[in-house]
This record gives structure tokens, sequence and C-alpha cells, in this order.
């Protein structure tokens, strides 16, 4: 709980960003302290040690700061999901609503393997659209999606409304 605590402190709310009537959860604090990040992120490998699957699949950019780290001490592989125009190879497109404004997420096409059991991690969860995006980009590869992992989940925005029908492990609820 001290722990738990500590990763909360320096997680801090900006108001009206990136647009009026949002609070930002901002993780910037929390990577100016290792210890506290290095904690962050033992307690998302603990919470899905026993998960099984091959590949945590990502998107960018603050994603990517605990999803490769994780799959460097978890020893998986790791898919980065981006913004359209950054992938170099033959990619995968979806779009979708934001909780501010309209998005659009690329995967490469042999990113991930026919049957492979995948999980997705991010920073924030919020209202999970980005979360079900990136489901439907794995599916369309052919990949299992077999949870969702993230730092921080904002219940209030109900992100488990949508993402029914999958495991769901945050280390911090707001
Ligand atoms: P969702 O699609 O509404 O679940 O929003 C999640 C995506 O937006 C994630 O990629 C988050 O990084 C980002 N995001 C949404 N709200 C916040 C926030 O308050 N802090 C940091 N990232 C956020």
């Amino acid at each position: 709980q001290t722990e738990i605590n500590e990763i909360k402190r320096l997680i801090r709310d900006i108001p009206d960003f990136p647009e009026k009537g949002v609070i930002f959860k901002d993780i910037t604090p929390l990577l100016k302290n290792p210890r506290v990040f290095r904690i962050s992120l033992d307690k998302i490998s603990d919470l899905i040690d026993e998960w099984d699957f091959d590949c945590i699949v990502s998107p960018e950019s603050r994603g990517f700061i605990f999803a490769a780290p994780l799959a460097y001490k978890m020893e998986k592989e790791f898919v980065p999901v981006r913004k359209p125009g950054k992938l170099p190879y033959k990619t995968y497109s979806i779009s979708y609503e934001l909780e501010y404004g309209k998005s659009t997420l690329e995967m490469h096409v042999d990113a991930i393997d026919k049957g492979e059991k995948v999980i997705i991690v991010d920073d924030v969860l919020a209202t999970g659209g980005t979360t079900k995006a990136i489901i439907e980009l794995v599916e369309k590869a052919g990949g299992i999606v077999v949870g969702v992992a993230c730092l921080a989940e904002l219940t209030y925005l109900n992100p488990r409304q949508t993402l029914t029908n999958f495991e769901i492990a945050s280390v911090i609820k707001y």
C-alpha cells in the first residue's frame, strides 16, 4: 500500500489537457524517480505473471515506456502500434473515437503470428477506446488477446464496459 501511494504521489493531474474538461494523468514525475518507476513496472509484471502469452502489443508513445521494459523483464516479444505513416512496412489500420477527438492506429501485417497469444500494455486506460482498436488490429492479424495491462485505470470513464470478455490488470485505479 505504501508503494502504491508512492506511485500515486508521482502521477499528477493536469486539468484541461489536451482539451478543456479533460483531467490528464501525467506520469512524467514517476519517470523521474528510478526507484518508483521500477516498482511500477514490477507491480505490472506481478499482476500478469500467471497470464499465458508470448507477445506484448503497445501503442505509442507512452505505452512503449512501460511495454518495452516489461517485454525485457518477462522475456516476451514486443510489437509497436503507431500513428499513421510511422511504420515502414505494410500495415493494418484502424480508426476509432478517442476521449478527446478521433485517431488512427497502424500495426505491421506480419507483427503477430496466427493464433499467437497477445497482451496489450498501455500507461493509462481511460475509455478503453484505444485498447479496443488495438484488439481489432490484433484480431485482424489472427492473434488472440488474452488480457490488457496498464499502470493506471480511470474507472470513472468505464473502460471495463468497453472491454468485456478480457482480463484487465491495473496497478492503480482512479
Ligand atoms: P482511451 O482510448 O480513452 O482508453 O485512452 C487511452 C489512451 O489515451 C492511452 O493511449 C493513454 O496513453 C491516453 N490517455 C488518455 N487519458 C490519459 C491521461 O489522463 N493520461 C495519460 N494518458 C491518457
